[in-house]
């Protein structure tokens, strides 16, 4: 039986690639719904090709260009935030791939797993706001989350098994282009240099994060839900070469890696045919060109972000969807060059002493911390 599938930013990095897995295995996948914010050329052609139920465009005023295209089509255009909440509800969806960027994913993926629909999770933003209670949802919906983001995918892979006896689980980064900088030379780097990272092509939010490895802290935070690991027992180690994701060790002292060129499409490939595998013909490892790999401490003077993480998953409550919305604006502060590099962090860190701690927060706690945390940034800046 095919599994038939929603993306949810179809016309992303991750979307694009997710696309690219189900042109290859179109015998068992087949897309019921595309979605994109602005980006109407794209989805218009994904949607000729790919002939979905429905696609979504945000952007309301792009509506009447993309319904004007696919008219000839059975095709059925919705545009606003609101219909990515409703078209992940549609009876013949079965899996939803979560490749948003950012908090707007939170809400539809709620909607999704609340109407019975397995989650392939990239948008690993989701988890870091509301991890309490997506892993609660989750369980009370009987719905299975597989994880698209590399490191997380590789831990899953690790405990494919496995009774699931973790002493701790090891991320690796590759530490992004500023690895080797001091900190005088990132108070000087620019938008152009951060975008440029060594060994992946993504979206620009998540390579900014890469870059001031906050990165690596929404993962520690996405592992601490998916796997239930506490923040002791989550170590980050700095490997360059990017071609072990990840590894888990357990109880006897056994270490387990996953190891593979870095290429997203594998980590989606896995979350959309687990709990099989299926051929592929991407690119193989192999270990003689490779004569190093390496692995080092993170530096978490030069990389607060990593710390500031680290402090919010210690702290609990609604900490980490503070940090998360901090880092939003400014990232996107950032990449219109409004800040420096290093403004980044210091605003993160102003919002955790600016916005009001919650310990057990709701859905709507969550809401107004987002929306309390962009103002307040948005003010400073
Ligand atoms: P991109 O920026 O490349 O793509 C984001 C997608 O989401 C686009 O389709 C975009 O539409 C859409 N989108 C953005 N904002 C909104 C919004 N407010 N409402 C509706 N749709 C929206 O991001 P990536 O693919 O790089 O990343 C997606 C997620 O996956 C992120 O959470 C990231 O952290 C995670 N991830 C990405 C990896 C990667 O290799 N890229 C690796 C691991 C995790 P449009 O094109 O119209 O702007
Ligand atoms: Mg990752």
């Amino acid at each position: 039986m095919p599994k038939h599938i929603a993306i949810l930013g179809s016309t992303g990095s991750i979307g694009t690639q997710t696309l690219d897995v189900i042109r290859a295995h179109s015998d068992k996948l087949v897309v019921e719904v595309l979605t994109a914010n602005s980006s109407a050329d794209l989805l218009i052609q994904q949607a000729k090709e790919f002939k979905p139920n429905t696609v979504v465009i945000a952007d309301e005023s792009k509506y009447t260009q993309v319904k004007e295209a696919l008219i000839d089509l059975d095709i059925k255009v919705f545009a606003g935030a609101d219909s990515l909440s409703q078209v992940v509800q549609m009876g013949t969806v079965d899996t939803v791939v979560t490749a948003m960027v950012g908090y707007a994913g939170l809400k539809p993926t709620i909607e999704a797993i609340k109407a019975k629909k397995n989650i392939a999770l990239a948008n690993k933003e989701t988890l870091v706001v509301a991890g309490d209670l997506i892993t609660k949802l989750i369980k009370e919906n009987h719905v299975f989350l597989t994880p698209i983001d590399s490191e997380h995918s590789a831990i899953f892979q690790c405990l494919t098994g496995e009774p699931q006896e973790i002493e701790k689980v090891i991320l690796t980064a590759s530490g992004g282009p500023f690895r080797t900088k001091s900190i005088d030379e990132l108070q000087k780097v620019t938008k152009a240099q951060a975008l440029k990272h060594p060994n992946w092509e993504m979206g620009a939010k998540i390579t900014i994060d890469s870059a001031t490895m906050m990165n690596k802290g929404l993962e520690v935070i996405e592992a601490k839900w998916l796997f239930g690991v506490e923040a002791d027992n989550i170590q980050v180690v700095v490997h360059p070469q990017s071609i072990v994701h990840s590894m888990v060790q357990f109880t006897d002292g056994s270490i387990k890696a996953q190891m593979g060129l870095p290429d997203m499409k594998l980590p989606i490939q896995y979350a959309l045919s687990y709990p099989d595998r299926w051929h592929s013909d991407f690119e193989r490892f192999d270990f003689t060109k490779y004569p190093q790999l390496t692995f080092e401490e993170p530096d978490f003077d030069k990389f607060r972000c990593l710390a500031i993480a680290y402090d919010a998953l210690r702290k609990g409550g609604n900490a980490a969807a503070i940090i998360n919305a901090a880092n939003e604006i400014a990232v996107d502060a950032f990449l219109k060059e409004k800040i420096g590099f290093l403004d980044i962090a210091n605003l993160v860190e102003k919002a955790i002493n600016g916005i009001g701690f919650v310990d057990k927060p709701s859905y709507d706690d969550y809401v107004a911390t987002d929306v309390e945390t962009r103002k307040y940034i948005s003010s400073i800046i």
